[in-house]
């Protein structure tokens, strides 16, 4: 059967419903991403939970390099996202914004789950990336 690596911060009952896992601890509220198993704010570890995070967010920041590692997209556009329901702060790949003018700070982003050969023959990979929610198409 054709299974996919779907990357272990991604969950969901199927392939076209995934959202981001994170964690939370319950004693502070702070939320985490990767899911942590502690707390470096109130430094517990008793109280932390799983928890789906928010597929929309806002652009922190952003930078767009002309370099990529083996199997990237050139540009390779990385960014900050401040996701909505209270955070966290991620790190992501961005993608779908057509043209890099239509990234800006504070531009509202959403999720978007990828399917990427990964560089070992025959393996497909399940990523996110976010992608501007209004990105302008180049007319001719
Ligand atoms: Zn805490």
């Amino acid at each position: 059967m054709w299974k996919p690596k779907i990357a272990r911060s991604l969950a969901g009952p199927d392939i076209d419903s995934l959202h981001l896992m994170g964690s939370r601890c319950g004693t502070c509220g702070k939320k985490y991403f990767p899911a942590r198993k502690n707390c470096p704010h109130c430094m517990t570890e008793d109280t932390i939970m799983d928890v789906a995070l928010s597929d929309a967010g806002k652009l922190h920041s952003f930078v767009v390099c002309g370099i990529a590692p083996p199997g990237y997209e050139v540009p390779h556009v990385q960014g900050y996202i401040d996701l909505d329901d209270g955070g966290p702060r991620i790190f992501s790949l961005l993608t779908d914004y057509n043209d890099e003018k239509n990234l800006k700070v504070g531009c509202a982003m959403k999720l978007t789950v990828i399917r990427k050969e990964s560089g070992t023959a025959g393996v497909e990979t399940v990523e996110y990336r976010f992608a501007p929610v209004e990105s302008k198409k180049e007319t001719a």
